[in-house]
């Protein structure tokens, strides 16, 4: 099976490995450059996107994960990974740097004006018909979309507009939600058949 590193400066680590184990990965926190060595895939996982970002130059870790996913590896961003991930980012501190992966807006923290946390049940394109339980935590959303992006799900917002809130692009894929928070393991097993595919 692929092993998948779950980045572990800050945030959402231990559900994650442990939804990638349930999904059968062999799964391992990821802190240092040796250990990024080690893996197939990446998950980045929710935290705090701007510390996230600091962290990973404090540990010098920003380099490496760019040169990985640049090189290909599969790469998947929630929440705080989401806005990781984006070549664009609204409403962030100028100082914070992010991988471009997708060519995609990001709107950090989107929701939250009106409501910092939310459920709702999704169609996710890629799961099949039925529903995932999506939960939302101060997250961000995707406000614009390059042509290579596949846009995955979409949610109703209190501006009476659908917000993409899952998408991908070639091997990088991001969410809004946290699938980690749930019994779901879906999301995970897409990302490690994304993983497998990549390594076959
Ligand atoms: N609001 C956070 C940020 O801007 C993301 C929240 C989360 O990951 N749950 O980074």
């Amino acid at each position: 099976a692929p092993t998948i590193g779950v980045l572990a400066l800050q945030g959402a680590v231990i559900e994650h490995i442990r939804h990638l184990e349930e999904v059968g990965a062999r799964a391992i926190p990821v802190r240092k450059q040796s250990e990024l060595d080690a893996v197939d895939g990446l998950v980045l996982p929710g935290g705090e996107s701007t510390t996230m970002s600091r962290l990973l130059d404090v540990y010098q870790m920003y380099e490496p994960v760019a040169e990985r996913i640049g090189a290909g590896m599969p790469v998947y961003g929630s929440c705080a990974g989401m806005i990781l991930l984006a070549s664009q980012v609204v409403d962030t501190r100028a100082d914070a740097t992010w991988f471009s992966a997708i060519d995609m807006t990001v709107r950090r923290n989107a929701f939250g004006r009106q409501l910092d946390s939310f459920e709702a049940d999704l169609v996710v394109d890629p799961l099949g018909p039925e529903p995932l339980r999506t939960v939302f935590i101060r997250a961000p959303w995707v406000e614009t979309v390059g042509p290579g992006v596949e846009v995955l799900a979409r949610v109703r917002a209190s501006d009476g507009r659908d917000h993409a809130v899952a998408v991908r692009q070639g091997n990088a894929l991001a969410t809004s939600f946290h699938p980690e928070v749930t019994d779901d393991v879906r999301i995970h097993r897409y990302f490690l058949d994304m993983a497998r595919a990549a390594t076959s």
